[in-house]
């Protein structure tokens, strides 16, 4: 929620700019955690959803662990306070360089994705001296009905262990010494509003998992991965994700066995809501047939549109004239660099404030400086309205 106060303070800061409502980040923290509580489980925030420090800090303090993806960010989660046996680390391409920074730091476990990748580890750790707690990424062949480029659980995706390498796997169990196995892991895709996948999902968990314990496995650990979806059309009417919902369809459709605990790795469902990106309009071109709002904010500050033909609801914060359509844009010189077509505004002019909402995961994160722009800085609500 951007309040008038807010709006208000937005005037004597040079835009674009990221604006987080910490409000609702706690909000959204308090009603996870206490879900996770009730059922008993473990979450991970993903940390490549967002990883602003005060953010970090923030989530570190709601007792979440930390999902990683790289070897810097199991660096910063262990700097921003995350216990390392809290972290899982994920990735198909692993260096040696990150995984040593992950057997030092002493993580709960990587989540592996493919035979070389454990040989690699088993040698790695044994030459420090160490075992390395291993999970298996499982790729479940299940499609999450989201866009293509973030659909990860399909047996032609690069992510994931597919069940005909099960047997090469085993083999590895018997040959090398310095892994263990801890879990299973499934992370098939993102922005998921279909709870019928996650449905799926577990009926499908427990076909696979029944293959390790038939050659005898323990599976101590499952993990569902993240992937859970937001409201980006109607920010304001869903402003915390559905978490009770998609618990619940966990909940019914998990068989967990004796001794199992179960893991998240929330990332976009935790963030998205409480960030926002704020812009001026820096000129309206009237085209032929289109209006154009040109930002000065573009894909180098919030490259979901460009990349993934996301949509985000946009907003015009201080006009209130008739509504009418405009191509908002931005200043970066690629086609791409468009936020939306035919978006309803009211009357827009140079100078009015815009927010472009629910940018709170995977968009300050993927900041560049293409065009040699600056990146964006960020600005808190309970430091800029302080009551
Ligand atoms: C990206 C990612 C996540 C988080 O996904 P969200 O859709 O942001 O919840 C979780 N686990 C892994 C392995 C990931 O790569």
């Amino acid at each position: 929620m951007i309040t008038k106060e807010a709006i208000k303070a937005f005037g004597s800061i040079e835009t674009p700019f990221y604006y987080y409502d910490i409000e609702l980040l706690n909000k959204t923290l308090q009603v996870y955690t206490s879900l996770i509580k009730k059922y008993g489980y473990s979450a991970h925030y993903a940390l490549k959803a967002n990883a602003n420090p005060k953010i970090l800090s923030i989530i570190q303090k709601a007792g979440l662990g930390a999902d990683c993806v790289s070897g810097n960010e199991v660096a910063i989660a262990v700097k921003s306070g995350f216990p390392a046996d809290k972290i899982v680390y994920a990735g198909v391409g692993k260096s040696d360089k990150e995984i040593k920074t992950a057997l030092k730091a002493g993580i709960f476990s990587f989540n592996c994705e493919s035979v070389p990748e454990i040989r690699i580890i088993d040698e790695i750790a044994a030459s420090m001296g160490k075992i390395a707690h291993i999970a298996l990424r499982i790729n479940p062949d299940i499609d999450a009905h989201t866009h293509k480029y973030i659909s990860t659980g399909r047996k032609e995706d690069k992510f994931g262990i597919s069940p005909w390498m099960f047997n090469d796997v085993s083999e590895l169990f018997t040959s090398c010494k310095n892994i263990r196995l801890v879990g299973l892991h499934f992370h098939v895709g993102s922005q998921i509003m279909d709870m019928g996948v996650i449905k799926l999902l577990c009926t499908r968990i427990e076909e696979l998992q029944k293959w390790f314990i038939e050659h005898g496995y323990n599976i101590a650990n499952l993990n569902l991965g993240g992937g859970l979806g937001v409201d980006y059309e109607n920010p304001k009417e869903h402003p915390i994700a559905n978490f009770e919902g998609y618990f619940d369809v966990v909940n019914k459709n998990l068989i967990v066995r004796p001794g199992q605990t179960v893991h998240f790795e929330p990332g976009r469902a935790i963030v998205a809501q409480c960030g926002h990106l704020i812009s001026r309009v820096l000129y309206v071109k009237i085209g032929q047939r289109k209006k154009f709002a040109i930002l000065d904010a573009g894909m180098n500050d919030l490259i979901r549109p460009a990349l993934y033909q996301a949509h985000h609801n946009i907003e015009n914060l201080v006009s209130d004239k008739r509504k009418m359509r405009y191509d908002v844009v931005g200043p970066v010189c690629e086609s791409s660099d468009k936020f939306d077509s035919n978006v309803m505004l009211p009357q827009t002019k140079r100078g009015d404030l815009i927010a472009i909402n629910t940018a709170g995961a995977y968009g300050q994160v993927m900041a560049m400086r293409y065009n040699q722009r600056d990146l964006a800085k960020a600005y808190y609500s309970d430091e800029l309205c302080r009551k």
